[in-house]
């Protein structure tokens, strides 16, 4: 019944093309449009440091990745989760293996064979490609149930399908494709989106010059982390992160990120401790700074005696006046909790995801527009958020499986009604 219906899938990330490949498997016609020259290219850059495919971690936990929007994902665990991700990257050709903290990644941890292999599956299944086209909304036409506009190098071209699957992305590193220009269409189509904001992201506070000149690009090594928002919630973890020249990023500063995003949007800044020294306690710190120093100048003791020196010291520094550094009681609190006043998340494209995007309720649970029966919305560009850990391309791809099966579905309930 649904062998000459044709499906337009709208972005060739992870998540249009798990859309492509359930419904090209199901023999409809599929179409992949892509404002790229090519698909794929987040997912090529994630594998630049390691593609961390998913998370071997009990399904609960991984569940729990998903904060607030835990009740909207978990079902498509549950259709696509993590070991059905690794037998499906098996069954491409790529084998997997669990790395030492727990994540997955493909045994050359690299994206191009994979996207390679995907590819070549989706051809054979007939899927037509279409590159440096870009969506730029609907057309009016009685004549099918959905027209689509695109931008293409000979000009404006409009294309009809019986359903489309939307997975245009967020709205970071819009040079890869995903620019987040689809939010106003949707609006403007009666659909509920939240603003885009950046996720898994870097921030902005004031270091002085003279730290900045000396330290950006060094990292916090063997650190943790310490924060709670004004609403109780609390952020404390071992781990490092890397001093920029106007603040902070890397991977300890993106777990937290969310939190100290959402603390900036309420209160204006967000406050977090750095400990300097987690496997120590402060009684132990407080007596190795008083410890006699002889003629030996104060950094050198802390060098000797706590090991703190470079980045370390430098960010004592930035956090006591002069006199306070004397003062042993002060400065060994200051190694065990320095305050740092983060005033900025980095700007969204710099940041590795994005939250915001199409609310659910705008959706049903299989992923379609309420406003537009027949357009469903799958991966980045729905209102969800996770921490890296291999938790943004499960759900991304999960998502596209979820909003393919959503057309199945719709197309044959449009059939059984003719
Ligand atoms: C540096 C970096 C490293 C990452 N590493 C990991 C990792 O190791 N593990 C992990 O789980 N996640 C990782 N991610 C996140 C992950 O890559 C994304 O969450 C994922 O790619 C989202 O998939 P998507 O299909 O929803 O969107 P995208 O991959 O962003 O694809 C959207 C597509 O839509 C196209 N598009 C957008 N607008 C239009 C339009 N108007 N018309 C036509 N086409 C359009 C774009 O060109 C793009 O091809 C990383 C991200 C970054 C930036």
């Amino acid at each position: 019944m649904n062998e000459t219906k044709t499906v337009s899938v709208i972005g060739g990330g992870p998540a249009g093309l798990m859309a492509a490949e359930v419904l090209s498997a199901q023999g409809l016609q599929v179409h992949v449009y892509d404002a790229m020259p090519s698909v794929g290219r987040k997912f090529l850059l994630a594998g630049r440091g390691g593609l961390n495919l998913t998370h071997s971690e009990p399904a609960d936990i991984f569940a729990s990745r998903f904060g607030d929007r835990r009740a909207q994902v978990e079902p498509w665990l549950a259709q696509l989760g993590p070991q059905a991700l690794r037998d499906w990257a098996q069954d491409l050709g790529i084998e997997t293996f669990v790395g030492t903290s727990g994540r997955v990644f493909p045994k050359d941890m690299k994206a191009a064979p994979l996207l390679r292999a995907w590819l070549h599956r989706l051809r054979s299944n007939d899927v037509q490609f279409h590159m440096r086209h870009r969506w730029l909304g609907w057309a009016e036409s009685a004549s099918a149930a959905h027209s689509l506009r695109f931008a293409t190098p000979s000009g404006e071209q409009a294309q009809a399908a019986d359903a489309v699957v939307l997975a245009l992305g967020g709205g970071s590193w819009s040079r890869l494709g995903s620019d987040g220009a689809w939010v106003p269409w949707l609006q403007a189509d009666g659909i509920d989106v939240a603003p885009l904001a950046p996720a898994n992201c870097g921030f902005d506070m004031a270091w002085s010059e003279h730290f900045s000149s000396r330290f950006a690009g060094q990292p916090f090594k063997s650190v943790a982390i310490a924060f709670t928002d004004s609403r109780g919630r609390r952020f404390a973890r071992k781990g490092e992160f890397v001093a920029t020249a106007t603040g902070i990023e890397g991977s300890l500063i993106y777990a937290a990120s969310s939190l100290l995003r959402d603390e900036i949007a309420a209160e204006g800044s967000a406050t977090l401790t750095l400990d300097l020294l987690p496997d120590r306690t402060p009684e132990q710190v407080l007596a190795a700074v008083m410890h006699p120093r002889g003629a030996r100048s104060l950094s050198s003791h802390l060098k000797s005696r706590l090991g703190i020196d470079g980045i370390k010291a430098g960010v004592l520094h930035e956090t006591l006046s002069r006199d306070a550094m004397h003062d042993p009681v002060q400065l060994a609190a200051a190694i065990k909790a320095a305050p740092l006043r983060l005033i900025a998340p980095r700007p969204i494209d710099e940041a590795i995801s994005s939250a915001g995007g199409v609310r659910f309720a705008a959706l049903d649970e299989r992923l379609m527009a309420s406003a537009r029966p027949g357009l469903f919305c799958a991966g980045e560009m729905l209102d969800w958020e996770a921490p890296t850990g291999g938790y943004l391309l499960t759900a991304a791809m999960a998502s596209g499986a979820v909003a393919a099966r959503g057309v199945l579905s719709h197309l044959d309930q449009a059939a059984g009604q003719h």
